[in-house]
């Protein structure tokens, strides 16, 4: 085990101090019912915006979380372990930062070891505390990506995500069964093809691959 000294997360920081109060959220959920045209003091709404603000604090709570520090306090020294790990099929629900839509998908990761290796346990907390956010997919992705390289530091890491946005399937344009595939490849992924095409053949290829019907 080793320790490096957290730094606090810019954005939760910010947005922490700006926090309003649980009655004004719920004031905003009673707002957005009456611009839907429906009456929020009716029966079957009166508890809906409580409900609301609870089910936000779920869908929102990676904010209260700093990632890289779940990966700064669980390392290890990797005793000679050099080889590729790779966890596949870590399924995330996370909110499109455009429409506060769900995005329903799984998230691909691999890592080449130097020196840390990490518990896959991390790895699939470091996909939920990034997927409870607003997001866009490929930011989402590179988030995952680069909190791995900095603080494991190792040869190279593959990030792929594939994604469902609700979106573009309960609104807009109206596309079901469209995903969205995202890639981050960073060290040795980037720059040795073997090593990339030895981890895709992995993860199977993401465009055949089925999603769960969302
Ligand atoms: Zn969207």
């Amino acid at each position: 085990m080793a320790t490096l000294k957290p730094s606090p997360h810019p954005e939760t920081v910010s947005a922490a101090a700006a926090r309003p109060t649980r009655e004004q959220a719920e004031e905003a959920v009673r707002t957005l019912i009456r611009w839907a045209g429906d009456d929020p003091q009716r029966e079957g709404l009166r508890d809906t915006p409580r409900r609301v603000a609870k089910a936000y604090e779920e869908f929102f709570a990676g904010y209260q979380v700093d990632a890289e520090d779940i990966l700064r306090r669980t390392f290890s020294e990797t005793n000679g372990y050099d080889e590729m790990v790779v966890l596949r099929d870590i399924r995330f629900e996370s909110h499109c930062e455009h429409h506060i839509a769900p995005i329903i998908g799984k998230a691909h990761i691999a890592y080449m070891p130097d020196k840390r290796v990490i518990g896959i346990s991390k790895l699939a907390r470091l996909v939920e505390v990034f997927s409870k956010r607003l997001q866009i997919q490929e930011k989402m992705t590179a988030q995952i990506a680069n909190a791995i390289h900095d603080v494991l530091q190792p040869k190279g890491v593959a990030v792929v995500v594939e994604g469902a946005h609700q979106c573009m399937t309960t609104r807009g344009i109206h596309k079901p069964g469209v995903t969205m595939v995202t890639s981050t490849m960073l060290g040795i992924f980037r720059d040795n093809s073997a090593t990339r095409r030895e981890f895709l053949a992995m993860i199977g290829d993401p465009a055949s691959r089925q999603l769960p019907n969302v």
